[in-house]
């Protein structure tokens, strides 16, 4: 599925830093050096929703086991950023549209500005879905259960995870199940 842009969640939310700094949350307030510094301009516009980019790739030594305890430690920290960032949009989100719901006394801003909300809380939606993923992945990675196939059970691999933290499908699998999806229509 590819990502789908929300203009209206991206762009007009970016001059809330004020209110949001005081709701800091404080499951992500370990600092790591996995977790690389936002470059401000490029990722300051990409969604949470999109995807978590800002960290070092884990350096995969030879011979070293699939989701060892520094591996377990990389997706632990990559979570928890990712989740951070995300309910710092929905923080976004909420007062974004607490602070506009009565500015529109006009009938036809209304209409405008509703839609505008019908979009908003979609995107919300489609926020509170991925923590809850993000927090299932977070639940796995404290059993030893995160980076394995939920059909097969094979591994999902450290690369394919670093791009979708919340993989629970192999790569055969979550082709499968595309392929299944497209025939169901
Ligand atoms: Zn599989």
């Amino acid at each position: 599925m590819p990502p789908v842009k929300n203009k209206a969640a991206t762009s007009k939310t970016t001059s809330k830093k004020a209110t949001t700094a005081s709701k800091k949350t404080t499951t992500a307030s370990k600092k790591s050096p996995a977790v690389t510094k936002k470059p401000a301009a490029k990722q300051a516009k990409k969604s949470a929703l999109e995807g978590f980019s800002h960290f070092t790739p884990y350096k995969i030594k030879k011979g070293e086991k699939y989701m060892n305890p520094a591996q377990v430690e990389h997706f632990g920290v990559i979570l928890a950023a990712w989740k951070k960032d995300l309910m710092e949009e929905v923080d976004r989100t909420v007062h974004h549209m607490q602070d506009e719901a009565a500015n529109f006394p006009d009938p036809n801003d209304r209409a405008t500005q509703e839609s505008e909300f019908t979009m908003e809380l979609r995107t919300r939606d489609r926020e509170r879905k991925l923590i809850k993923k993000i927090d299932e992945a977070l639940e796995k990675l404290g059993h030893d259960e995160y980076g394995y196939c939920d059909v097969c059970g094979i591994e999902v691999g450290v690369r394919r995870l670093e791009a979708r933290p919340t993989a629970n499908l192999c790569i055969d699998c979550k082709t499968l199940d595309e392929i299944r999806e497209k025939q169901r229509g």
